[in-house]
C-alpha cells in the first residue's frame, strides 16, 4: 500500500534539538507575555527577513484583524476575492465593507488597473494579497495609495522570506501581515506576525495583542490577546535553523515539475514576477481549455491516485454566504479570478518529497 500523497506536509525539525528549549522553559516556567524566547525570535526573523521591526501573533488572522484595528481601518477596503478566506474574513470582524476588484490574469494578484473604479468617499485602505508568495505590484498599489490617501495592508501569509531587487516584498505598504501556520513555508505549529515599518507602531501593536494593556494598571484601547506563547516562539527559533534546507528542497520540485510540465498542452505552470528570492510555498498549475479533461477530472484522476492536489482558491471568497450579496461580489466584476478558480490547481510540494513522486504525477498529467 503506498502512501496517500498531500498537497503539503508541514516541516518539523528533529524531536531531540527541541528538548533543550523546553528544558529552558520548564526551567524559566516563563510560558507567555514577552518572554526571552518570543524576544529572540522577533530578533531573529528580523535579521532574517531583512525587515526592522516585528510583532510575534498567535496566528495570522488574529493579526490581520489587529493590523486593521491598529491602523484605525474603518468604512470600505478593496481587497482580492482571490485568496483564503481569512483575508476577507478578518475586514468582517472590524464591521468593515470588503469591495472586491479582479486580479491579474498572469499573476493571480489583485490588478492594480482595476482599483481606481472601486475607490468610494468610504474607503479607507487597501488589503492585497502576495498570492502564492509571488509579488503584487506594490509600486502600481503605492501609487494609488498616495492619490487617495489610503492605508495599504499587505496579506503575506504566503510571501514568508520572498524578496525583490529592493529587498524584503514585507517593507512594502503600511502593514504586511505572515502566518506561521502548519502549512506555510515557515511554521510554528500556529502562529503569526506583523511587520511593522517604526518602533512607534510595533510598540502599540504589541499593545493591542496584550488586551490593550500598557503597564500593571493602565488600558489604553479594547485590544485581544494575540500573544505568541513561548513555546511556539522556541519552535520558530529551531524551524529558522532548517529553513534554508527546506527552501532548497522546495527549489528542486518546483523545477522538477516546471521541467517536466513545460510541453504538456493546455496546462500553465504560474509563476511570480519580481521576485530575486522566491519561497516555492506553491505550485499552482491552470488547467486551460485545451487540455483533454477539465481541472475538476485532472483533480479526480489524481485522487483516484491517491495524489491530493487542492484546488486553492476555489471557492472565490466573493462565493461565500457572507459575502455573495456584496454588490462587488457579482462575476462580471470578477471575471478573472472568476475563471481562474475554475482553472487553478495547487500540486504537492513540500521539503523531502520523493522526486519519484514528482514523475508520477507529471506523468499522471502529461499521460491525458
Ligand atoms: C494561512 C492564511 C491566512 C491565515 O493565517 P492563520 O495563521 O492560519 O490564521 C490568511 N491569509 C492567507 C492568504 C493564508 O494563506
Amino acid at each position: 500500500m503506498k502512501k496517500p500523497i498531500y498537497v503539503t506536509q508541514p516541516y518539523l525539525p528533529p524531536l531531540e534539538e527541541f528538548m533543550p528549549f523546553l528544558e529552558q522553559i520548564w526551567e524559566s516556567k516563563i510560558l507567555t507575555n514577552g518572554g526571552p524566547f518570543h524576544f529572540q525570535l522577533e530578533k531573529a526573523l528580523c535579521e532574517y527577513l531583512g525587515v526592522d521591526h516585528i510583532a510575534l501573533f498567535t496566528n495570522g488572522t488574529i493579526a490581520l484583524v489587529t493590523a486593521l484595528q491598529a491602523l484605525r481601518i474603518t468604512g470600505e477596503v478593496i481587497t482580492t476575492p482571490y485568496s483564503f478566506v481569512a483575508t476577507s474574513h478578518s475586514l468582517l470582524w472590524n464591521g468593515i465593507k470588503p469591495v472586491f476588484v479582479d486580479i491579474d490574469p498572469c499573476t493571480l494578484n489583485l490588478d492594480p488597473t482595476k482599483i481606481e473604479a472601486a475607490i468610494t468617499p468610504q474607503t479607507t485602505a487597501i488589503m492585497p494579497v502576495h498570492c502564492y508568495g509571488h509579488p503584487c505590484d506594490v509600486e502600481s498599489i503605492q501609487k494609488i495609495a498616495d492619490n487617495y490617501n489610503l492605508k495599504v495592508i499587505y496579506d503575506a501569509a504566503h510571501a514568508f522570506g520572498v524578496k525583490n531587487a529592493q529587498g524584503s516584498i514585507l517593507q512594502y505598504g503600511d502593514l504586511s501581515v505572515l502566518s506561521f501556520h502548519a502549512t506555510k513555508v515557515f511554521n510554528t505549529f500556529e502562529g503569526g506576525a506583523i511587520v511593522c515599518p517604526d518602533l512607534k507602531t510595533k510598540v502599540r501593536i504589541d499593545q493591542f495583542k496584550n488586551f490593550g494593556h500598557v503597564g500593571e494598571v493602565t488600558v489604553v484601547a479594547p485590544g485581544i490577546n494575540g500573544k505568541m506563547s513561548e513555546f511556539n516562539a522556541a519552535l520558530g527559533l529551531l524551524q529558522l535553523k532548517h529553513l534554508e534546507n527546506a527552501l532548497v528542497s522546495r527549489k528542486k520540485i518546483d523545477e522538477a515539475y516546471r521541467e517536466k510540465l513545460k510541453d504538456v498542452k493546455g496546462i500553465h505552470c504560474l509563476t511570480g514576477t519580481g521576485e530575486s528570492v522566491a519561497n516555492y510555498a506553491y505550485f499552482p498549475i491552470l488547467v486551460k481549455a485545451d487540455y483533454p479533461l477539465s481541472r475538476d477530472e485532472l483533480y479526480l484522476t489524481l485522487k483516484e491516485n491517491d495524489i491530493h492536489p487542492r484546488r486553492y482558491f476555489y471557492p472565490l471568497i466573493s462565493e461565500f454566504p457572507m459575502y455573495r450579496g456584496l454588490p462587488s461580489a457579482n462575476r462580471e466584476n470578477l471575471s478573472v479570478a472568476t475563471a481562474s478558480s475554475l482553472e487553478v490547481l495547487c500540486l504537492p510540494i513540500y521539503p523531502g518529497l520523493d522526486m519519484d513522486i514528482i514523475d508520477e504525477i507529471s506523468n499522471l498529467i502529461a499521460a491525458k
